[in-house]
């Protein structure tokens, strides 16, 4: 049976992009930082060039309760989700 779009297969890629954090999400101090005034994002991680909160040995947020609103609105099977799985060309380092 095909996969529907709309359920989320983990792929990770999204979590390979840049994660703004607002004044008002409750991410752990330690994992964003301000990289220009008024503007906080995630922390990468140099390894895997990906978030700092993705685990890449399971693909899965570790903050998932209290990441940033950007992951939280971020649409399974939206525009942005089917053109990251479309993507060949990014790949999670490990
Ligand atoms: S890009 Fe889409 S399918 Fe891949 S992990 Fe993110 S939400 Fe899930
Ligand atoms: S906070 Fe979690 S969901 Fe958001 S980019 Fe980082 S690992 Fe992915």
């Amino acid at each position: 049976m095909k996969k529907s779009p709309k359920n989320c297969d983990n792929c990770a890629r999204c979590c390979t992009w840049e994660a703004e954090v607002y004044s008002e999400d409750n991410v752990p101090e330690d994992m964003n930082e301000l990289v220009v005034e008024n503007l906080w994002m995630m922390k990468r991680n140099p390894k895997s060039n990906t978030c700092i909160a993705l685990d890449i040995n399971t693909l899965r947020c570790t903050i998932y309760h209290r990441r940033p609103t950007q992951c939280k609105e971020f649409e399974v099977g939206g525009k942005f989700c089917l053109d990251a799985r479309r993507c060949s060309s990014v790949k999670i380092l490990s």
